[in-house]
């Protein structure tokens, strides 16, 4: 199976022009992988740009994040089957960041979930522990929870359709190095649980990519040491040259 990687640009950049420039910056190289899958998740309001310009490349896009409600009286709110009909693929939902600057909680979550895996878009769903909860060797027992309960509204057959992105909050965006033997068990762990969940009939599809302040220096690790299958990016994928570097270290 192809490595996955992708691009979370966050809230970057801040003109379509900007978005069109880095989207045209990682064509060639996305196109061209054999080993590699590139996802771009942009913010919503260069979707549609984005998606017009990734026709005929072998580029997939994601959106960074759902509304479980299709339609309705929800201002504000983007529904995951408004984001499958436009061309999205994927969607991450339970970044960090959006449990942290907008509270989400884990029941949100697996309602969003729920509503993507249903509207026929991929959910990414993104787990991870705090410096805190590291060092208090919480680890295993946050990521067990955050799964747990953002899953608990889906099929088994959907559990094993699912993304699964590690990222320890404390290596996000900070540059902190997060070992890849840790992130291997981290993986070990997830993955054991989601068999569990999903049933032995469905294993084998389930895949868990890392994120963490991967760049072209440090990505290659991820796959040989890690052994992660695929990663989430997000400062390094705003370069195309540097993002461009990361989908080239992605091995079998
Ligand atoms: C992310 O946005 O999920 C992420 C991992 O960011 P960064 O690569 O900048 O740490």
């Amino acid at each position: 199976m192809k490595k996955l990687i992708v691009a979370n640009w966050k809230c970057n950049p801040l003109k379509s022009q900007e978005a069109l420039k880095i989207f045209k910056g990682t064509i060639a190289v996305a196109s061209k992988s054999k080993k590699a899958e590139t996802v771009i998740c942009p913010p919503y309001v260069f979707l549609k740009e984005i998606i017009a310009a990734a026709k005929g490349t072998e580029i997939k896009i994601g959106a960074q994040n759902c509304f479980w409600e299709e339609t309705g009286a929800y201002t504000g709110m983007v529904s995951a089957a408004m984001l499958k009909n436009m061309g999205c693929k994927y969607a991450i939902i339970g970044h960090s960041e959006a449990r942290r600057f907008v509270k989400e909680t884990n029941e949100e979550i697996s309602r969003k979930i729920a509503a993507a895996a249903k509207s026929g878009l991929i959910p990414i769903l993104c787990i991870g522990e705090n410096r805190g909860e590291r060092k208090e060797n919480k680890t295993y027992e946050v990521l067990a929870q955050q799964l747990n309960e953002g899953l608990l509204k889906l099929s088994k057959i959907d559990i094993s359709k699912i993304i699964i992105a590690y990222e320890p909050i404390w290596a996000i965006g900070t540059g902190d190095y997060a070992d890849p033997i840790e992130i291997k068990k981290a993986k070990e762990f997830i993955l054991g649980l989601l068999k569990k969940m999903s049933g032995a009939e469905n294993t084998g599809k389930i895949r868990v990519i890392y994120g963490g302040s991967v760049n072209a220096e440090n990505s290659e690790l991820y796959f040989s040491k890690a052994e992660m299958d695929g990663l989430l990016v997000g400062g390094a994928s705003l370069n195309p040259k540097e993002f461009s570097k990361i989908i080239n270290s992605a091995s079998y």
